[in-house]
């Protein structure tokens, strides 16, 4: 099998086609969650990635565009970029983001999908060694894949203490039957200084991970912000990958 995992689209399909057309043919589409949220196109991303049948958890932003209080736990430009997107979202999209899971176990795979981390799905932040594991008590997989930092990141379990594992644009792993957390980075913001939509591929014939890297319109993305009038600073960030 052939799984393409991609987390934090952010409403920018530009970047979620650039990224679907890179893969080219999977078996499975897991999203690790935050398909809304700064960017310009949050119903569309939605119905692409559930037209396409993706797995998915829910994310700060997911939960936020379903309805939830913790919008107000957002900083001022991603509070505005909320409440623009709570207004271009339907109905049934809202009621479908407020009932996504917070983790799922994708059948027949050793693997929980979260949006955060699996003792804090929603929020918690993935970013060092300590945090990775704190959480390997968590969750009873070999593998869990997180998003959230917007950064592709892998820590691998020695005697059950995470460490970090340097991920590139073009970094391929094996892991054996050690058990990890791997983030794929972020398709619609990346946030680790390259700006191009970021994805990861789990093939389970060879057993290999690995991340990379879809160029795509990032002026597109910019202009249709711009004309929605999302504030200025979430477009300039996608620009420098930051
Ligand atoms: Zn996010």
């Amino acid at each position: 099998m052939r799984i393409v995992v991609l987390s934090d689209v952010h409403g920018n399909l530009a970047a979620l086609e650039a990224v679907l057309s890179a893969v080219g043919s999977v078996d499975a589409i897991w999203h690790l969650g935050d398909a809304v949220g700064y960017g310009p196109q949050p119903q569309a991303v939605v119905d692409r990635l559930r037209g396409a049948g993706a797995i998915w958890v829910r994310g700060n932003h997911d939960d936020a565009g379903g309805g939830s209080k913790s919008i107000e736990l957002f900083n001022p430009d991603g509070y505005l970029a909320m409440q623009w997107t709570r207004a271009h979202i339907d109905e049934p999209t809202r009621k479908y983001l407020a009932e996504l899971p917070e983790l799922t176990k994708p059948e027949g795979m050793s693997v929980t999908l979260a949006h955060g981390s699996p003792s804090n799905p929603i929020w918690e932040y993935m970013n060092s060694a300590a945090v990775a594991s704190r959480n390997v008590p968590y969750f009873d997989t070999q593998f869990c894949l997180v998003g959230h930092t917007h950064v592709a990141m892998a820590f691998r379990a020695t005697r059950g203490v995470m460490q970090m594992v340097p991920v590139t644009s073009r970094t391929r792993l094996r892991f054996g039957d050690k058990r990890a957390i791997l983030n794929p980075g972020s398709v619609g913001q990346p946030r680790d200084g390259d700006a191009r939509a970021s994805y990861m591929v789990i093939d389970t014939d060879s057993g290999y991970v690995s991340w990379h890297r879809a160029e795509y319109d990032i002026e597109a993305t910019q202009t249709a912000m711009a004309e929605a009038g999302l504030p200025h600073s979430l477009a300039r960030r996608l620009s420098v990958g930051r």
